[in-house]
């Protein structure tokens, strides 16, 4: 079973303004903002404007208009930053094996450099 929301979680203060951050992009589905600590030269988070926790809970229980709308803004926000050539990765981590810090799903978009291979 998936954990209860937890509003106090940082993303949940980041989509209310609470807390600041360097936003790229956002619609009535998603928020893109700057990784604060990123691990490629462009390293941004989109996450769903709804309280889901992970990629599990989001998957299970939105609406079928949100996931369109979250699925869209991860590609937009990856054209309009010029990283579909030469490319870029996607990265959504679930869970404690998965290592998912911030229990408000999101997903990583890295790009700005070749990326290798994919690490376990
Ligand atoms: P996770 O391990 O949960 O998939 O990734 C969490 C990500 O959130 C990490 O890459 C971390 O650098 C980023 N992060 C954590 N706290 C903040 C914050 O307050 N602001 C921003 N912009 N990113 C954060």
């Amino acid at each position: 079973a998936t954990q209860p929301y937890d509003d106090q979680n940082i993303f949940a203060k980041i989509l209310r303004g609470e807390i600041p951050s360097k936003r790229v992009y956002e619609d009535d589905h998603a928020l893109a903002f700057h990784d604060i600590n990123p691990q490629a030269p462009q390293h941004i988070l989109v996450i769903p404007k709804g309280s889901y926790v992970s990629w599990d809970d989001f998957a299970a229980k939105a609406p079928d208009a949100e996931i369109a709308g979250f699925v869209r803004a991860v590609g937009h926000v990856a054209r309009e930053a010029g990283m579909v050539e030469p490319g870029y990765r996607l990265l959504a981590n679930v869970g404690q094996d998965g290592h998912q810090e911030v229990p408000h799903l999101h997903v990583h978009i890295f790009a700005g450099r070749p990326l290798g291979q994919m690490l376990a």
